[in-house]
Parts: structure tokens; sequence; C-alpha cells
């Protein structure tokens, strides 16, 4: 009667939890698709490539060799504790124990592989809670500069600190699990750590350690479906986007810029006098030059914005942000989340269509001109961001419809655009004098 109860409980807790996960993924895959359409499946192998060296080679991460070991242990370990998983999974919907274990107990090089992947687990689990002590240790001891910014404050910090908190809970019960279940059974699995710490329980009592084992069984799996489900509003949901992201990054050379294909056209036109403008479509919108919000800037920067780790590297590296200026990239990239999320909620709360609510990704306690004219486009960001995000992007098409809609620039810019438009530099000399320097 007890398992049936265990079945059913485990099913109902898994199917809730799916539940709410999927509305969750579906809700950021839906404001992803609020971007403008961006072709960026051309050649597949370097694409590939770079998914596996930068997501899952973690190859930009070396680059700072502390944190990017204390990363792969948390990254390592929480791809092989998976495994356990599996069977964690397969005993609640079948109401067994060690189900895998049992399968194979009789077959010698079976179970030794099972015996050895598990202890594989547990070693890999201390190394996750060294990984994860320090990582505390680090933002909230330390406070290291980059993990201290302004823009952290609130909820983001509060989200870091509660999956790193949610990790140690996670190997508390995976050890809670394996460490009463070896004493139970008199260390008959052979698992490498808790054949140790079996020891600190020897003296409790048959009923302790089962209360023990389905704690830690029971406490680790409803954490594994809460973690499923908070992940699509955390940062750590680049645990999964970085894949897609690091594939789906742009091949164009680090500052290339894109051309808009409004302007070329208009140029063409003006070039060549002959040729006729193709025939206006009445009922298109009318041209936006640049990005003022979300639904302007492409699919890809709205992956990159749901993408970001805000682990800060970018902010440390850029110019601006070291002297001083508000610009910080890490920022750009979470208010376009932000603001996407606010957008994606009023569609959705307005049966899908869009109602516009009078403000956009500029200003309105988003992004503000400040930190828009703060950038130098010297894609240091775009450099070191470990999923190949790119800040930059976001902030060029933002001042392009800063510039080319609102005309909204420094006088020092307007005098510079003038002069390029007149003189086809910079500077305020005419043409015919350009050379007058190799007669002085
Ligand atoms: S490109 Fe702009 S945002 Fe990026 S590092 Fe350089 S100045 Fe900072
Ligand atoms: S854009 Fe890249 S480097 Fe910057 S905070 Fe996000 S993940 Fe880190």
């Amino acid at each position: 009667m007890a398992k049936y109860f265990q079945i059913y409980l485990f099913v109902l807790l898994t199917a809730i939890a799916f539940y709410f996960a999927y509305r969750g993924y579906r809700r950021v895959y839906q404001n992803i698709c609020l971007g403008k359409p961006e072709d960026l499946t051309d050649q597949p192998l370097q694409r590939w490539k770079n998914m596996l060296l930068v997501a899952f080679g973690q190859k930009k991460m070396f680059k700072n060799v502390i944190p990017a070991v204390l990363h792969l242990f948390l990254y390592v370990g929480f791809l092989i504790t998976q495994v356990e998983l599996l069977e964690v999974f397969l005993d609640g919907i079948t109401g067994s124990h060690r189900i895998i274990y049992h399968a194979v107990e009789n077959l010698p090089v079976l179970r030794t592989l099972y015996v050895g992947l598990i202890s594989s687990i547990e070693i890999a689990s201390v190394l996750v809670f060294i990984g994860t002590v320090a990582f505390l240790w680090r933002r909230f001891v330390l406070k290291v500069p980059r993990l201290n910014k302004p823009e952290l404050k609130g909820f983001p910090i509060q989200d870091a600190a509660t999956i790193l908190i949610a990790e140690i809970y996670l190997l508390i019960c995976i050890f809670s699990m394996n460490t009463a279940d070896m004493a139970l059974h008199e260390g008959k699995y052979g698992f490498a750590v808790s054949s140790v710490l079996q020891n600190l329980f020897h003296n409790w009592s048959h009923t302790s350690l089962t209360i023990m084992e389905r704690i830690g069984w029971w406490g680790h799996y409803i954490g594994v479906l809460g973690f499923l489900v908070y992940l699509p509003y955390s940062k750590h949901l680049h645990i999964l986007l970085a894949f897609p992201n690091t594939y789906f990054a742009r091949l164009t050379p680090k500052g290339y810029v894109n051309n808009m294909p409004e302007i070329t056209r208009e140029i063409k036109l003006m070039m060549d006098p002959s040729a006729t403008p193709p025939p206006a479509d009445p009922n298109a919108p009318p041209p936006r030059f640049g990005a003022k919000d979300v639904m302007d800037l492409s699919w890809k920067n709205l992956l990159d914005a749901y993408t970001c780790t805000e682990c800060g590297r970018c902010t440390a590296a850029c110019p601006a942000n070291m002297t001083g200026k508000k610009l910080s990239p890490r920022k750009i990239m979470m208010d376009t989340r932000d603001r996407l999320e606010e957008v994606g909620a009023a569609i959705a709360a307005n049966g899908g269509v869009w109602k516009d609510d009078g403000k956009s990704l500029i200003e309105n306690g988003y992004i503000t001109i400040e930190e828009l004219r703060a950038c130098t486009t010297c894609n240091a960001c775009v450099e070191e961001c470990p999923v190949m995000i790119s800040p930059l992007d976001i902030i060029l098409q933002l001042r392009r419809n800063l510039i080319m809609e609102e005309s909204n620039a420094p006088a020092e810019w307007t005098s510079m655009f003038t002069n390029m438009e007149n003189n086809g530099a910079p500077w305020q000399f005419s043409q015919q004098d350009r050379l007058n320097w190799a007669n002085a």
C-alpha cells in the first residue's frame, strides 16, 4: 500500500513540475520568437565546432583559470549526477529500490561499472561542494568587483545565491541517501565517498537510517523538480541555452557592422539617378532604422539575452565601465531580457496581441541614452563573453535608432556627421585642402 502511495505521489509531483516547467520554457521560446528573423544556419561544421569547444568544452572560460576550474567542477558534477537521477526516476516510477544495481548485481563487469559510476558521482559531488562554497565565498566574502556591480542588486544576487545554496542542498540529499543506504546494507554497494561517511552513522537504528535515506531520496528528487521549474526564471538557464547560443553565434568577424538594407537601397538610388525605385507596399509598416524596442532586435539578440550568465566578464573588460562611465554590457543584456519579459507578459495577458504600452528598451528604466553613448565599440565585451554573446550588437542597433529616427546625438557628433556628409571626413576641412599638409 505504502509502495503504491509513493508511486502515485511520485507521478503526481513529476506531472505538476513538468507542467509548470513546460509553461516556463514555452514562455522563453515564445519571447525569443518575438525577435526579427535572421538566418544563422550557414557553415554548419564551424557552428558545431563552436558549440563543442565553447559550450561543451568551456574553452573561453579558461582565460581565467581559478573560476574556470571551479566552474568546471560544477559543470561536470551537474552532467554526471544526471546518471544517478535516472535511477532515482526509475525507482520512483516503479516503486523499486536501486533498480539498476539489482539488474546488474550478478554481472561482475556491469556491477563494477555501476559502482564506479556512482563513486565518480560522489567524487564529483565533493568537487561540486568545494566549487559551490568557493563561489559563495568569492561573491559574498571576497566581494569580487565584477560580481558586486549595481545592476546585480535585488533579484540577480538572490538568484545567484539561491542556486548555489540549492546545489549544497542537493549534495546533502545525495550523500544522505547514499550514506544511509550503505549503512543499511552494511556497505554492500561499495560507493567511494559514502562508504567512508557511513561510519558516522554506525550506531543509528534501522528506522532512523531508513528515514534518512527516504528524506535524502525525496529531497533530491523534489530539489531537481524545483530546479527544473525555476530554471526558466533564472540566469542559470544558460546551462541549456549556451548550446544553441554558441551554435547560432554570428560567424562574421568581430567588429563587422551590418548594413541596413533600407539605407543601402536609398544610397544606390542616389548614386544611380536612372534607377527606378521599387514600388512601395502600402500595407508594409514604416521602415525602422536600428532598434527601439525588443521586437526590433533579431531573435539571436533575444536568445543572447536569455543566455547571459550575468558573469560580468564583459563589464570587467569594458573600457567605458573601467573609466567610471555608467555603461555595463552585462546590464545591456539584463535590461534586454527584463524588457522582453515585460513585453511577453503583456502579450500573453492580451490574448497574444501586442498593444503599445508607450515604453521601449531605451530609457523607461531600461537602457539609458548615457549608457548607449558611452560605448567605444571596442568589442572587448564580445571577445570576453564565455557563451559568445554580443552586447555591442544591441548597443549599435539602439544607437542607430536614436540617431536616425530621433536625431538624438550630442552636438559634437552632429557636427561630425555634417562634416562627413559635406567633406567626406570627420574634420571641418574642404576636400580640396586635403593635401595641404604635403605642401607645408
Ligand atoms: S564594445 Fe562598448 S560595451 Fe563592449 S566593451 Fe567596448 S565599450 Fe564596452
Ligand atoms: S554578456 Fe557574456 S560576459 Fe557579459 S555577463 Fe553575460 S555571459 Fe557574462
